[in-house]
């Protein structure tokens, strides 16, 4: 199929690659020339696991082009993606600025009927306006010249960190449509991926995306909010997690207790729900406190180091992990934001290490110093922060950490470590839930 993906982000450059993996004929396109620029140099702008390989191939195969040339996108494609950002707006809305443009973009060039499918999140609704759109631009309805454009709602499910797997085996694809022969279409793009389908009208499918977020989110709240019990009582919230997870109504995945969740989807996903519910009339308080919960996790690691150093003015805290969670470099709203935020606020001069992030960070974070790696990050540190769990911070040699530090004190945010190790080793550990 002639495919053409308009946003050329974590999503759009996945599902483009994987598309044309599959035997499509694809391009992506984005209003980032530079970013098309690099992909054309064959370089990937963002660090995703086998994305790269996976672009090198289908590019050198001609299967896989980028532009920035948004009528020709338009026009090479039979089926257009929509993946350009919906980012929260003050209000906690999401802003659909991008999509809209997009859609108007669409309107204004396609001849032809095209099936317009919205990869991006976004809020129930949103389907009806791209129809309206489409239907009537360019004062095309009332000439009676309307093009018969279809719409779908097919939300994204993939994770940063494993997102080609993620796309190519996913546990449910959902195609939300009123059309059936925009349908048929899907069902043939989706079919060598072998997975389960579900086939909805347009305004369920875009809920289910922002109903399994926020679901996904509730779970890590109340994990976190069990860790603050644990931690109350002297109970294990690993344990706890454990025996909880073992029972198949509840299952294991999303109960890690840690810092919160962060990253592009789940604050702005909740925030968006939140504000989907008020707007159709129902107060979504459950999901409120979620998103309280989610914030007290950070002030109370913040509050565990301060208690741990006694005054942060002047101490140097060495920060390990940046990202908001490993296999990504993507700092978008990371708990190491507000974390080091809140740090500096008080005084504490910060140094930082991740393994991918360094870069993004270097346009978020202020006032820090940059490290080379773990030992550089520890060298004379008052309290090394453990807050992305990076495979490469479990193999750290603790002997020499301990050496290199002022006052041997590890905050461990995400759980890495055994605490009877590290006491063993003469640290003071603190970690999440567990004493
Ligand atoms: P991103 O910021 O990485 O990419 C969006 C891209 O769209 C950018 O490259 C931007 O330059 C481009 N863009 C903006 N306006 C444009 C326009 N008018 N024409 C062409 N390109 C334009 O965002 P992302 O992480 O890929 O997310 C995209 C959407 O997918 C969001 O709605 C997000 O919620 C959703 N989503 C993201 C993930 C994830 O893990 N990142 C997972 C599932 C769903």
């Amino acid at each position: 199929m002639k495919i053409s993906v308009v946003g050329s982000g974590y999503v759009g450059l996945v599902a483009g690659a994987c598309f044309a993996d599959m035997g499509n004929d694809v391009i992506c396109q984005d209003i980032d020339s530079k970013k098309i620029r690099v992909l054309n140099s064959g370089k990937v702008p963002i660090f995703e696991p086998a994305l790269r390989k996976l672009i090198e191939k289908n590019a050198n195969a001609r299967r896989l082009r980028f532009t920035a040339d948004f009528g020709k996108a338009v026009n090479h494609a039979d089926v257009i993606f929509i993946a350009v950002g919906t980012p929260p707006r003050t209000d906690g809305g999401a802003d659909l600025s991008y999509i809209e443009n997009v859609t108007r973009g669409i309107a204004a060039i396609a001849k032809e009927p095209k099936i317009v499918v919205e990869k991006s999140t976004v809020p129930v609704l949103t389907g009806e306006k791209i129809e309206q759109i489409l239907r009537c631009s360019n004062g095309n309805a009332a000439k009676g010249k309307c093009i018969p454009h279809m719409v779908v709602s097919n939300p994204e499910f993939l994770r940063e960190g494993s997102a080609v797997k993620d796309f190519l085996e996913p546990d449910r694809i959902v195609i939300g449509t009123n059309s059936e022969k925009a349908r048929a279409v899907m069902r043939k793009l989706y079919a060598p991926l072998k997975a389960k389908m579900v086939f909805t009208d347009i305004k369920s499918a875009e809920i289910i995306k922002h109903a399994s977020n926020s679901f996904l989110a509730t779970k890590i709240s109340f994990i976190n909010a069990i860790a603050n019990i644990c931690e109350k009582t002297g109970a294990n919230v690993e344990e706890v997690a454990q025996g909880m997870g073992l029972d198949k109504r509840i299952r294991p995945n999303f109960l890690s207790a840690g810092l919160g969740y962060g990253g592009f989807c789940f604050p702005k996903d909740v925030d968006a729900f939140i504000w989907i519910a008020q707007r159709s009339g129902y107060d979504f308080a459950l999901l409120r406190e979620v998103q309280k919960i989610n914030q007290l996790q950070r002030q109370i690691f913040v509050k565990k180091v301060e208690d741990a150093l006694w005054v942060l003015r002047d101490k140097k805290i060495g920060v390990l992990g940046l990202a908001f969670k490993p296999n990504t470099d993507d700092m978008r709203f990371a708990p190491s934001i507000d974390i080091i935020n809140a740090l500096q606020l008080e005084g504490a001069k910060v140094r930082v290490y991740d393994p991918q992030a360094m870069e993004r960070a270097k346009g978020i974070l202020q006032n820090v110093e940059y490290c080379n790696n773990t030992y550089d990050a520890a060298k004379d540190a008052d309290a090394l922060l453990f807050l992305t769990e990076w495979d490469e911070f479990r193999k750290i040699d603790l002997q020499k950490v301990k050496r290199l530090m002022r006052q041997p004190v590890v905050c461990d945010g995400r759980n890495i470590f055994n605490p009877k190790q590290l006491r063993q080793f003469g640290f003071n550990y603190i970690s999440i839930g567990r004493l």
